[in-house]
């Protein structure tokens, strides 16, 4: 029959679920945290309550609604999207293949406000090892994060490269990086160079030669992961069609992510828009 992984279990993601459920489709939801829904306190412009509902209680909800339908549930944190045989989605624990795949993982975080960081992008600030990796062969590289997502990105930069080195901005590393792997924890004050990125500035004076730096700060956003495998990006939102597929076969968006009304009605209508039109897509790939 084929099976759906939704990354992001927010209103977007939930709400493809309940199609993909219901239409006798194996569905996992994979979700790290709460996303934006939960920041919301009051909520009274979304339909079929009299009262103000909080972003907990839809949340909550919506989760249990998906659960008794069948949907597994896994709390987890996706670092990245490639493809083998099938779709295969790699959390910091585990891997995961799917026939199809719905990214509802909500907005883009902010990026970090260091001078440069714009300005050298695909000039030596990447935001995907897995594609760029390549590039920096034989090369001194930085990776600027402190999880496991930066981990993640460092782990498939090391066999490559001639060294890397985390810059964690001020914070303190969460995740377990070998010995293999240089941490600075210096406030970053610009990336430099001439043309291309060459050299990390931080605030305390000291500096650092690099040939290239890969964002990675916190955890993976929906644009991140949707270059990861390729799909297109514009204006930092997925780029999809009128049924929410991503410019890869199989692979859907909805929600936030995809830009547009950043509201819960229009997360909820993506999410069924993407559940239906993955139900149509995995029928018909059963048929051939
Ligand atoms: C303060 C505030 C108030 C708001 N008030 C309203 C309101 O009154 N009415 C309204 O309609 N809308 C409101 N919104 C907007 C609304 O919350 C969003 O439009 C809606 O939640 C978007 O749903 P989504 O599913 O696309 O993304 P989200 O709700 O952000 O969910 C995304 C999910 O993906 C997960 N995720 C992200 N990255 C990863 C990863 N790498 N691995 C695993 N999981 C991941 C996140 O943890 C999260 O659970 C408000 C938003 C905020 C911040």
């Amino acid at each position: 029959m084929g099976n759906v992984i939704i990354i992001g279990n927010g209103p977007a993601g939930i709400s493809a679920a309940l199609y993909t459920t219901r239409g006798g489709f194996d569905t996992t939801i994979i979700g790290k945290d709460k996303g934006a829904l939960v920041k919301a306190a009051e909520i009274e412009n979304y339909y079929g309550f009299e009262m103000p509902v909080s972003g907990q209680q839809l949340l909550d909800t919506g989760i249990a609604q998906a659960k008794r339908l069948g949907a597994h549930i896994i709390n987890d944190e996706v670092v990245s999207i490639s493809y083998s045989d099938k779709l295969e989605i790699i959390t910091k624990s585990s891997t995961y293949k799917a026939d199809c795949v719905i990214i509802a993982t909500g907005t883009s975080r902010h990026l970090p406000p260091i001078k440069g960081l714009k300005e050298y992008e695909g000039a030596g600030v990447s935001y995907c090892a897995v594609c760029d990796a390549f590039f920096y062969k034989g090369k001194d590289v930085t990776v600027l994060g402190e999880g496991e997502y930066a981990l993640h990105e460092a782990m498939e930069l090391l066999p490559t490269s001639q060294s890397v080195t985390l810059l964690t901005n001020g914070k303190e590393p969460t995740a377990d990086f070998p010995d293999s792997i240089i941490v600075i924890k210096d406030k970053i004050e610009a990336f430099k160079g001439d043309g291309a990125l060459s050299e990390v500035l931080f605030k305390n004076g000291n500096s650092l030669k690099t040939a290239g730096v890969f964002i990675a700060v916190g955890i993976a956003g929906s644009t991140a992961l949707a270059k990861k495998i390729g799909a297109d990006i514009n204006n930092n939102k997925i780029v999809v069609d009128e049924n929410m597929q991503t410019t890869i076969p199989g692979l859907f968006a909805a929600g936030d992510c995809t830009g547009g009304l950043l509201q819960i009605s229009k997360a909820v209508y993506e999410g069924a828009k993407a559940g239906t039109e993955v139900i149509k897509y995995l029928r018909k790939a059963a048929e051939n």
